[in-house]
């Protein structure tokens, strides 16, 4: 059967094929505990839900504008001066279908053929995807512990080209919940006006930071910078609304009007209850979102001091999102029947099948060295998810 090149060439989602993987399992009888997608266990806040309901009742059910209801475009403005000191109007301001989509847009419009998009690594699986699924070119900058998993400015700069166009920020970091202090984000900034470069901040995990770490955005260094930057944000990680699908980039008037234009003749608007949903949890105050954080706080504890305790791990401590990234390289080597476990891929798969937990492997993430644990679940499968690790690990020899 004939297929594009371009279809041909895009790898599906590891995060989300995990997922499907465990789910798949655990539908088959077989139990299995997943540290998979990072996708929060609360369910959406009540008055969330409530909001969606109305809206349906009151028979909110037709298109919307291409780039979302005036009032949402509003309440974004609103959070963004609230939260990040940034002023934006409602037509610098694009509702997608979930932050996702509003990176695809991204790279749509700011991509000619050839040209390279600076992508720190570590980095988010589906960037360099997106990149390339416009003609871009995906160009890494590693960083791995020893920096705290955020590359040096000279590691950045020797990466840029005639050819640069962009680069990405996105901290809090999946998968390393990296956050960027605010010195190196002035460098990047720097850099990007002396260059002409785009920076695209991708800042979903803003609100997951712990022990003081603080989201910085990028954008709010002044109006120079940004007035290159594309700030990506949505709704799915701070109010688990993952299912909903609302996301949104705020920029300069024409960048927007350009990915409106790439909407309108694409998805067009995103689900309009969705919409009323997201304006009301943008409305209301931050009691859920604080108490989900407090959470996340607590199983952070538990999963990094756990990880650690497990003789061949080693992890570093994530300042915010809810990701814990351990080096397991040390473990590469050993024997898993006749098989030998040397890389992220078998190591994970290691666990899958052994241990019944279902990790990430650092591969699809730029890291062979690593796996990802994604801490938004229960405590309980926290700890047991670990003893099972331990043993598994024991086995091995
Ligand atoms: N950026 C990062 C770094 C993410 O981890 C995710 C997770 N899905 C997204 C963007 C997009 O999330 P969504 O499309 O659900 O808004
Ligand atoms: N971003 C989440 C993750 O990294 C959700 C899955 C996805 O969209 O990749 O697990």
């Amino acid at each position: 059967m004939f297929i594009s090149q371009r279809a041909q060439r895009t790898s599906p989602s590891p995060t989300l094929a995990i997922t499907a993987k465990a789910r798949k399992m655990r539908e088959e009888g077989i139990d299995v505990l997943s540290f998979g997608a990072g996708e929060p266990d609360f369910d959406t806040p009540e008055f969330i839900k409530d909001a969606a309901i109305t809206a349906l009742r009151e028979g909110f059910t037709k298109y919307t504008p291409t780039a979302g209801i005036e009032p949402l475009r509003k309440a974004i403005c609103d959070k963004l001066w609230r939260d990040n000191g940034l002023k934006y109007e409602p037509n610098q301001i694009i509702v997608t279908c979930g932050g996702k989509h509003a990176l695809y847009n991204t790279f749509q419009v700011i991509c000619d053929p050839g040209d390279e998009v600076i992508i720190p690594a570590p980095y988010w699986v589906s960037y360099p995807e997106m990149v390339k699924l416009a003609d871009g070119v995906p160009v890494f900058v590693y960083a791995d512990e020893s920096t705290g998993f955020v590359p040096t400015i000279d590691a950045i700069r020797e990466k840029i080209t005639a050819r640069t166009r962009a680069i990405v920020v996105n901290s809090p970091c999946n998968p390393t919940g990296a956050v960027f202090p605010r010195q190196r984000l002035e460098e990047i900034a720097d850099l990007a006006l002396r260059h002409d470069l785009y920076i695209i901040s991708d800042e979903i995990y803003e609100k997951m930071v712990y022990d003081g770490h603080e989201h910085f955005s990028i954008a709010s260094l002044g109006e120079e910078v940004k007035k290159r930057t594309i700030l990506v944000n949505g709704m799915s990680k701070a109010y688990s609304m993952t299912g909903w699908r609302i996301g949104y980039a705020a920029a300069e008037r024409e960048l927007i009007a350009a990915m409106t234009r790439i909407q309108d003749q694409s998805t067009s608007n995103p689900t309009s209850i969705a919409q009323r949903a997201a304006l009301a949890a943008l409305q209301a105050s931050e009691d859920a979102v604080k108490q989900m954080v407090t959470a996340f706080a607590e199983r952070r504890r538990a999963i990094v001091d756990g990880l650690n305790n497990i003789p061949g791990f080693r992890c570093a401590e994530p300042g915010g999102a809810f990701y814990a990234f351990p080096n397991v390289s040390a473990l590469y080597g050993k024997r898993w029947g006749d098989r030998v476990l040397n890389n992220s891929d078998a190591f994970a798969e290691y666990l899958l099948e052994v241990a019944r937990v279902a990790v990430v492997p650092g591969s699809g993430f730029g890291a062979d060295e690593n796996i990802r644990l994604s801490y938004a679940c229960s405590l309980d499968t926290i700890r047991n998810g670990l003893a099972r690790i331990a043993e598994a690990v024991q086995a091995l020899g």
